[in-house]
């Protein structure tokens, strides 16, 4: 539909979405239906002359109607108090949404889990200032703007020299409501789990966790305000008169790899996919680009991006969490679009990276996050955190499936098992060998300075003595490796002696 020649139409419908995302000619807009009557007069006003430039046709979005049928009856469950939502949220949340937290709620959760970590023996948890907002960087707008906060989570027991980084960032898309909820509760659970899971203990010993949880707060605010408006991009005006809503960058459009490639951004300023004036010339992606500057090793950047990467040494896991469409996507393929963030990471700092994009609507309904997402989603990002040591090598690697440790009479009885092929998903295939052994370490994590050899299990269990343990707790590191060599992620477990 050509903007501006459809004035008749959008007045007729309960207008819930436009998009014009390839070109300036031709839109997408989305409504509401309501009955078949309605159809059948709508479908008749579309093919009049004027209201519709290419074919006049209305197609039904199975994906959108199934997505509003459970907004609608989860709103109705709630106000018939029928269904009590398993977790509302203990901070300010977004209006409808009881699930997530806004912009200033989020803000106080990362103040909450600095405090709560004081509390945790061995737990780092430091907030970070890393830039400002556009808003913030500008002196003649009265908008106050925001600090961009990183949340960084770290064990300190596990006597690890090198930590591997692990950065995630959520929220670079205003309207994608998902992403901050999934990525914050997902760390509240490491900080939660650090002392009480071995698992997590184990990974955060070794690991640092670098949380950008709000990575466009200027439109963030507008997306949660103003609901109707579908902001995508950053608040940033420009000189061309866009209408209210479509001023801004979009910031996921801004990296400067491949940044100015037409066919995967715009040059227009009202666009959805624009670009920006410049390569990073936007004020948080700056901020975004000199902080994973400082946690990714500087020898593995890579000054030509063509150049491969060197899968045995490459460190650190890069995700950008977005939604909707149940996807992960790797950078560089499947996907076009140019100047985003896990390009940049991939290409230019020699990350692994990797774009998630969740569920089924920008504004999911609670029900959904509730029982898909945030369940679904937590042992893979936990799984790509295990592995951003070593993420090309690891993730080839078995992974641990099974892990116990026993005591009786000053002997720990470990009994583990491991596969090489339990994560392998239709789209992705690793390669998948026997494994060739599991070797386990008493109270000695294995990416310690001096963890000692261990001792390989046989057929799956070995027996270790422990008569020289004092009393108490004590962990169980494992690792499976295959018969190429490649040595797999660290699974821990407690044991009591
Ligand atoms: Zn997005």
């Amino acid at each position: 539909m050509e903007p501006g020649r459809f004035s008749r139409f959008p007045a007729e419908v309960d207008l819930i979405g436009f998009d014009h995302l390839a070109s300036d000619k031709i839109a997408t807009i989305s409504f509401i239906v309501h009955d078949e009557d309605e159809l059948a007069r709508l479908t008749l006003l579309a093919k009049e002359p004027g209201s519709m430039t290419i074919g006049g046709e209305i197609e039904l979005d199975p994906v959108a109607t199934e997505d509003l049928r459970k907004q609608i009856e989860y709103k109705y469950e709630v106000a018939a108090g029928e269904f009590a939502l398993a977790s509302t949220s203990a901070y300010p949340t977004i209006a409808n949404y009881p699930c997530y937290k806004n912009l200033q709620g989020s803000f106080q959760w990362m103040d909450d889990m600095v405090v709560k970590a004081q509390t945790i023996s061995g737990l780092s948890v430091t907030k970070l200032d890393i830039g400002d907002s556009w808003y913030k960087t500008d002196t003649l707008t009265t908008t106050t703007g925001y600090d961009m906060f990183v949340l960084r989570v770290t064990g300190t027991q596990g006597n690890v020299a090198t930590k591997a980084p692990f950065f995630i960032m959520s929220g670079i898309h205003a309207r994608e409501m998902t992403p901050p909820e999934l990525t914050s509760r997902w760390v509240q659970s490491l900080i939660e789990g650090y002392n009480n899971d071995a698992d997590i203990t184990a990974m955060l010993d070794s690991t640092e966790i670098h949380l950008l949880l709000q990575s466009n707060p200027d439109g963030r605010y507008v997306a949660e305000t103003n609901q109707a408006a579908m902001r995508r991009k950053s608040m940033k005006p420009n000189t061309k008169k866009c209408a209210t809503n479509s001023v801004g960058v979009d910031l996921n459009r801004n990296f400067p790899y491949q940044w100015g490639l037409t066919s995967g951004s715009s040059a227009d300023a009202c666009a959805e996919t624009f670009r920006g004036t410049a390569a990073s010339s936007e004020p948080e992606v700056q901020a975004i680009i000199n902080y994973t500057k400082t946690i990714f090793p500087a020898t593995q950047r890579k000054t030509d991006p063509q150049a491969p990467y060197n899968e045995a040494t490459t460190m650190g896991v890069f995700v950008d969490v977005h939604s909707y469409s149940n996807l992960v996507l790797s950078p560089c393929i499947g996907y076009t679009a140019a100047g985003t963030t896990v390009d940049y990471a991939f290409k230019e700092l020699g990350a692994a990276a990797l774009t998630f994009e969740l569920g089924t609507a920008f504004y999911q309904d609670c029900l959904t996050f509730e029982n898909t997402i945030w369940p679904l989603n937590r042992q893979p990002l936990m799984l790509l955190a295990k592995i951003s040591r070593a993420p090309y090598t690891m993730g080839q690697a078995p992974d641990v499936t099974a892990l116990s440790a026993s005591v009786s009479a000053g002997q720990v009885t470990i009994t583990a098992a491991a596969s090489d092929s339990a994560w392998s998903k239709s789209q992705v295939s690793t390669s998948q060998q026997a494994v060739a052994e599991i070797r386990a370490w008493v109270d000695a994590h294995p990416y310690s300075s001096n963890p000692g050899t261990g001792t390989v299990l046989t057929n799956g269990s070995v027996i270790v003595d422990i008569s020289g343990l004092a009393l108490g707790r004590h962990t169980v590191y494992v690792q499976a490796t295959d018969s190429a060599g490649k040595r797999g992620p660290v699974t821990a477990a407690y044991f009591t002696k």
